[in-house]
């Protein structure tokens, strides 16, 4: 990076990601390949998890944006660690697939403590937009471009992508990845966790059917 005369040179800017290695990971849904990458735009450390041959070939492929809260400490208040598991079975009973797990995506990009913060703000009452908007950050931050990346540099064909987030396959479509199918990633609402699901389904244009039958039994 570099800086002359005040005039930043963005054609010196480092972009892409950087495979730094590759380990096998036995896991309790099958066997992958973890490959650690270098988001070298940002610096960040990012992973993908792949199974069976992706090479050229059309893959199930799942980008999913952490939580810890949600896929470590299994929070019933989101849906995240259910689709996680869900997501890592589907890859591996179909043979081929890649799940790309997005750090820096905590709260939707807001970061951990702030997503610690909106959600005091939801047991308050405000949905999941309104407490990012409170907090003075944006209802979803998260960018998707070191996922294509990713997916570029395993030189998937195109991607049956496993998500009920309009916004990620359009993002992928953007950044030249070729997306062939949506695949719903459905799971059974909680009562812990239904006020948030709705608001992915209202506020975010996530295609969630299975929740009318839900609604309409309350
Ligand atoms: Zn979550």
């Amino acid at each position: 990076m570099t800086e002359s005369d005040g005039v930043f040179d963005v054609g010196t800017q480092p972009s892409g990601v950087e495979r730094v290695v590759n380990v096998r990971l036995s896991t309790r849904y099958g066997e992958f390949l973890a490959i650690g990458y270098r988001d070298l735009a940002r610096g960040d450390e990012q992973i993908a998890l792949v199974h069976g041959d992706v090479t050229g070939e059309e893959a199930l492929a799942r980008l999913h944006s952490e939580c810890l809260t949600g896929d470590a400490f299994g929070s019933r208040h989101c849906e995240c660690g259910d689709q996680l598991s869900a997501a890592l079975k589907a890859i591996a009973a179909e043979g081929r697939g890649v799940l790309v797990y997005l750090r820096g995506h905590e709260g939707r990009g807001i970061g951990l403590l702030a997503k610690l913060q909106a959600m005091r703000l939801q047991a308050e009452g405000l949905d999941t937009v309104e407490a990012n908007l409170a907090l003075g950050l944006p209802a979803d931050a998260r960018d998707y471009q070191v996922a294509a990346e990713v997916l570029h540099d395993l030189r998937v064909r195109s991607v049956r992508l496993l998500s009920n987030n309009p916004r990620k396959r359009e993002a992928l479509l953007r950044h030249g990845v070729g997306v062939s199918e949506q695949v719903p990633l459905l799971m059974p609402p909680r009562q812990e966790n239904l006020a948030y699901l709705l608001t992915k389904r209202d506020r975010m244009d996530h295609c969630l059917p299975h929740l009318d039958a839900v609604v309409q039994r309350t």
